[in-house]
């Protein structure tokens, strides 16, 4: 049981006289669910504290990256030594060439790559090249599906934006969004029609290789070898954003579960080891076309930088066989136990998969798109979300996002989670819609 949370409030009135509501990424304010951000101060293993000294099981993992838990010896001594050998060079570095090669050697399309600071701009620069590449404009995307917040690609996208309920953002010019066709998730009718009433002029479809940003949705079998067959038969490519499934749902990410080749990937999140790294790669017949080699400009001060790269390095070379088997048995033992609890409680509820990323939602039927997410009881997630905080387990604050569980949790964290999810799924069947 949590035992109060003054510290987070007092600093949480701070944050707000200073950054625009008290947080640096949107999701993190709890305005979805209600109450006080919680400031986290350490976390080791499954485990964060937060500055009134309450402990959680972490369900969230820093949003994905945390495969291994917090600080992880091997990651932070990793860290260690290369801070200690200077922060940031502006040149070029070994670890960005074996980090490369790491990557290379798991995502077998992948030939080539470059680092970058954020999914955000790995998607960016990946739609910059894609067009640069095919000489075309227009993107598909799916609705529900988030690949940071490009201005082409916040267009009817998940995570946060789903989460507020945001319409398309204001600062997003006709123009940027004029490129964008947005299209249903699982619809590969509508991509067929697409490519038809926009003959020649599609650069690249970009998917999410198995959507996690309206809460875990598989893609149907076939949906993405569709996706590849209908863009080449065009002329377009494929780009499959791995950045939250990547080195999570398997060792090759998505692609080792699925098998599907896209022609451009990007990465983030477990790659960079929990500090600002990403990246972007694929067949290198495209990636000749990017500055110095090519025409295609894509720079960045930071990129590849030394102690994001150590950590990256150490936290791939650390997950092997029994971290990816640990992490599917921790996801399934957690959506069993949602799928018991909320069964007990009475609630009408559907557990879903794609890998090992989980989602519960409040609904009586599986969900394949965002239309199907939208419809779920999310005002019931709420009152589930704060009787599972105040039982020490931090949930993802958000009806429409998926639980990171992580190789270091055990039999203990799995005690803390069941008798919280017991009051909690009693917590949901007592919602009611405002
Ligand atoms: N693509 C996907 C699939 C993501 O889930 C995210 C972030 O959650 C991004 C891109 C953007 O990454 P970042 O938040 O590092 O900019």
């Amino acid at each position: 049981m949590t035992t109060g949370v003054d510290q987070s409030k007092a600093w949480f009135e701070r944050a707000k006289a200073v950054v625009p509501g008290g947080v640096n990424s949107p999701v993190r304010a709890f305005n979805s669910v209600g109450g006080t951000p919680r400031f986290m101060v350490r976390g080791e293993g499954p485990y964060l504290w937060d500055a009134d000294d309450n402990r959680y099981v972490d369900l969230v993992s820093s949003w994905g990256p945390m495969i291994l838990g917090h600080a992880h010896p091997d990651v932070v001594a990793a860290a260690r030594e290369a801070a200690v050998h200077g922060l940031s060079f502006g040149t070029p570095t070994r670890g960005e060439v074996e980090l490369a090669e790491e990557i290379i050697g798991r995502v077998e399309p992948v030939e080539q790559i470059r680092l970058v600071n954020s999914g955000t701009e790995a998607t960016m620069s990946a739609i910059r090249l894609a067009r640069g590449f095919t000489g075309r404009p227009k993107i598909i995307k799916f609705a529900g599906c988030y690949h940071g917040h490009v201005d082409a690609l916040l267009a009817e996208a998940g995570s946060g934006v789903a989460t507020l309920g945001l319409p398309t953002s204001p600062g997003v010019t006709g123009a940027q969004a004029a490129d964008t066709i947005v299209l249903p998730y699982n619809d590969l009718d509508a991509v067929r029609k697409s490519f038809v009433d926009n003959p020649d002029s599609v650069a690249a479809i970009i998917t999410e290789a198995a959507a996690g940003n309206m809460g875990a949705v598989a893609p149907h079998e076939g949906f993405n070898a569709g996706l590849k067959e209908i863009a080449h038969e065009h002329g377009a490519l494929l780009i499959m954003d791995e950045v939250m499934t990547g080195f999570r749902v398997s060792k090759a990410g998505w692609f080792g579960l699925e098998g599907v080749a896209g022609d451009l990937y990007t990465f983030g999140k477990v790659m960079s080891g929990g500090l600002p790294a990403a990246a972007f790669g694929g067949r290198a017949d495209i990636m000749a076309k990017l500055a110095p080699m090519g025409p295609v400009y894509q720079a960045g001060t930071l990129s590849g930088n030394p102690v994001a790269v150590a950590t990256g390095l150490a936290t791939l070379r650390a997950a092997d066989d029994a971290v990816y088997a640990a992490l599917d048995a921790n996801a399934k033992r957690l959506g069993d136990l949602f799928g018991r609890s909320l069964t007990e409680a009475g609630v009408t509820h559907t557990v879903q998969y794609a890998g090992n990323l989980v989602s519960v939602f409040f609904s009586d039927s599986p969900v394949t798109n965002y239309p199907g997410a939208q419809a779920a009881e999310t005002w019931r997630f709420p009152a589930f979300f704060h009787a599972l905080l105040d039982n020490g387990v931090y949930a993802p604050p958000s009806a429409y996002e998926a639980w990171f569980v992580n190789a270091a949790m055990g039999d203990a964290e799995f005690e803390i989670i069941e008798s919280a999810l017991s009051v909690a799924a009693r917590a949901a069947a007592e919602a009611v819609q405002a």
